[in-house]
């Protein structure tokens, strides 16, 4: 009798084992690039995701859906919903004739699409270009791996994720670019090329017609435009890897090759950098990167610095912008901080002090009614931007101060873990976290529980017009 509860034991385990574990979605097919008129013709099958009939499918909204399949090659019916949950995108779901399922989600669904966009030449400027914006100019074809959803990208409303980290198999073809590259993998040759990536990435694109260098392992794309020569990644670029993996763990990067890429803005006059999957992309900037990247004296290059780790911090942290109301809170205010710190480690704390000072004034200059002292008043009266880029960093460094610079290492680790497996990050789930590690703290040291609630810490100013 016992062996036979075994052998069944056995039998479960295996069938348990034998199912397809569901992790990242995967993506497989072609895309067509032609950056002379501007068009993408995609034909794309998205797998491996969550069967919730509270998702949707997520395609920027100059892209017009063709078809949509399924695996036995079955055209599917599908619905736009009135409403998308990214600015950028359109959603859509499948309808289902039972009335008691929400939407028919099927185990694969294949995209054919297309889409038209304008090709600015050098000459010409567009009104506005931004991170999540298809663009075309003379070099070639840019887009970002999360806002713009050039590739269909998988959403669950329960948890408010975009799944845009993804595994993949593409092949893509543009026949007048020199070069292709889709963050994850390599930069490769065009005209047709094609991209693997076993690793959860997110898919962000560009082809054109570049130069391409490679140094010190780093690859680096830049726009045809650039009359400079080719950067030189100098023993600067290898301090802020190390100070930004002194502070969070960075397992995302490992055993991938990384690459900057450099290009211009289509409307001349902005500019922003972002990382996507061991990419960092830097846009409109002219040569932000490049006096830094040549190994000149560190001192010069505070700000340089500063940026770089901040969007190295996003590297290593990937999953922490996916979704929810947090996300981009989290997401800015955690690179803010490794900046800060690292700032700190490398140029000192006056260097440090005189940045706080700014974010300070740069809050109460904006907001001069408001006396802003916690975290559920900043969420009220700040402006998104103030509330990631400023109050979120100055929470940390509060947390810093007061309980330690290991304890908030400890906290934006753990974060970065629950953000990892998917958990829905919330402030109830912040405060239990906090009262955790303060727990494990108190066996070691005395330390204050008295700030259990993180939306209630108070934010202190530190004295600017102390020398
Ligand atoms: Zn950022």
């Amino acid at each position: 009798m016992l062996r036979m509860i075994n052998f069944l034991l056995c039998v479960v385990v295996l069938l348990f084992t034998s199912l397809p574990v569901l992790g990242s979605p995967t993506m497989r097919g072609t895309i067509i690039i032609d950056i002379s008129d501007g068009t993408i013709t995609g034909d794309i099958t998205l797998e491996n995701f969550e069967r919730d009939e509270n998702s949707a499918y997520l395609l920027n909204h100059g892209l017009n859906i063709k078809e949509l399949r399924d695996s036995s090659g079955v055209i599917l019916k599908y619905n736009r919903l009135q409403e998308s949950p990214r600015y950028e995108s359109s959603a859509y779901v499948i309808p289902t004739n039972d009335k008691k399922s929400r939407n028919y989600v099927p185990s694969s669904v294949s995209f054919h699409y297309t889409g038209k966009f304008p090709v600015y030449s050098n000459s010409e400027k567009s009104a506005k270009d931004w991170k999540g914006n298809i663009a075309f100019n003379d070099s070639g074809m840019r887009a970002d791996g999360l806002q713009s959803a050039l590739f269909p990208t998988f959403f669950t409303f329960k948890n408010d994720r975009v799944h845009d980290l993804v595994t993949y198999d593409l092949t893509v073809i543009c026949a007048a670019c020199s070069h292709i590259y889709i963050a994850g993998d390599k930069v490769r040759s065009a005209p047709k090329a094609t991209f693997t990536a076993a690793l959860p990435s997110s898919p962000m694109i560009v082809a054109g017609k570049y130069k391409i260098s490679s140094q010190q392992g780093a690859d680096i794309i830049e726009s045809n435009t650039k009359e400079e020569n080719h950067f030189s990644v100098g023993t600067n670029w290898s301090d802020v890897i190390e100070s930004t993996k002194s502070y969070v763990s960075c397992e995302m990067v490992k055993n991938r090759p990384f690459v900057f890429v450099e290009l211009d803005s289509l409307d001349g006059y902005s500019g922003w950098m972002w990382a996507s999957t061991n990419t960092i992309v830097s846009v409109g900037n002219g040569s932000t990167l490049k006096p830094f990247l040549r190994g000149n004296n560190l001192e010069n290059h505070v700000e340089d610095f500063s940026f770089l780790v901040h969007e190295y911090t996003h590297l290593c942290t990937e999953t922490l912008g996916q979704g929810g109301p947090l996300s981009l809170l989290l997401n800015e205010s955690v690179a803010e901080y490794v900046s800060l710190i690292s700032i700190e480690k490398v140029f000192g704390q006056a260097v440090l002090k005189n940045k706080i000072c700014e974010l300070q004034n740069s809050i109460s200059d904006a907001f001069p009614a408001s006396r802003v002292k916690n975290l559920k008043n900043a969420m009220m009266s700040l402006d998104v931007f103030s509330q990631n880029y400023i109050f979120g960093p100055l929470l940390l460094l509060q947390l810093d101060r007061s309980y330690g610079r290991d304890f908030t290492l400890k906290f934006i680790n753990s974060l970065i873990e629950k953000s990892k497996k998917g958990i829905y990050i919330n402030i109830n789930l912040l405060n239990s976290m906090l009262s955790t590690i303060n727990k494990e703290s108190k066996k070691n040291k005395e330390i204050s529980t008295s700030e259990g609630n993180i939306e209630e810490i108070e934010v202190t100013n530190i004295d600017c017009n102390l020398k």
